[in-house]
């Protein structure tokens, strides 16, 4: 299986680096009755998506590596800083009517609430804010600390850690998103960014295109 797709030449280059590897980009070139530069793009591509290897003085040689084993190894060089967005946040003190209207404007799925030092402490998602509305409550007047999943309960990540394992936390726990977050100096934890199932759709999607 092939993670990103090839064309024609990429796949002629692979075959003859396979047979012939290692052999230098200019003897590829020969091969192709092609000039060295016009073929330097495709072994940029190769080279960078894990199917060659180049060394200096050398030559390019075939890593044999499989599309899945390449797959697994990009997936583990991608961080959160790289895929998240800005947060979304609303005051503990708002109303969940407030809530629902900054969701809509926003158009978030989910918004993290935060005290008055702008540190996480709680969790609205939709269902939550749908909850709230078909009780008898006065949604104007309702506080949304009342109705918020809250602190410690709340899955984060912080900006170094591995999409991938944000991407497992999502999947485990049944939920959307999670915010990115610092520890600040007395143990709260500041709201710096957001990772939800469309960041990591995007990343995906870049891993197929491979940029
Ligand atoms: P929805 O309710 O729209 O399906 P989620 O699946 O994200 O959205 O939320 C399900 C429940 O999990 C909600 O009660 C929400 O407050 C809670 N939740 C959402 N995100 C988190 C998180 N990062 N950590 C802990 N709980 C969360």
């Amino acid at each position: 299986m092939r993670t990103i797709e090839l064309n024609k030449r990429q796949e002629h280059i692979l075959e003859i680096v396979k047979d012939n590897g290692p052999i230098t980009g200019e003897q590829i070139a020969d091969r192709l009755h092609l000039t060295r530069a016009t073929l330097r793009p495709d072994l940029a591509i190769l080279t960078m998506a894990g199917f060659l290897d180049a060394r200096p003085r050398v030559g390019y040689f075939y890593t044999g590596k499989t599309g899945t084993q390449l797959l697994t190894e990009n997936l583990n060089k991608i961080y959160v800083k790289e895929y998240q967005s800005i947060p979304v946040v609303v005051s503990e003190n708002v109303s969940v009517y407030d809530a629902i209207v900054t969701m809509f404007l926003e158009d978030v799925g989910t918004l993290f609430v935060v005290d008055s030092k702008s540190c996480l402490v709680g969790v609205l998602s939709r269902k939550d804010l749908l909850r709230a509305s078909i009780g008898k409550q006065e949604l104007s007047t309702l506080p949304v600390n009342i109705i918020m999943t809250r602190m410690p309960n709340i899955t984060t990540c912080e900006k170094e850690d591995l999409l991938i394992n944000v991407a497992k936390d999502l999947i485990d726990k049944q939920i959307d998103a999670v915010p990115v977050v610092k520890p600040t100096e007395n143990g709260d934890l500041e709201v710096l960014g957001r990772i939800t199932k469309t960041n990591i759709t995007k990343a995906f999607v870049s891993l197929a295109e491979n940029n």
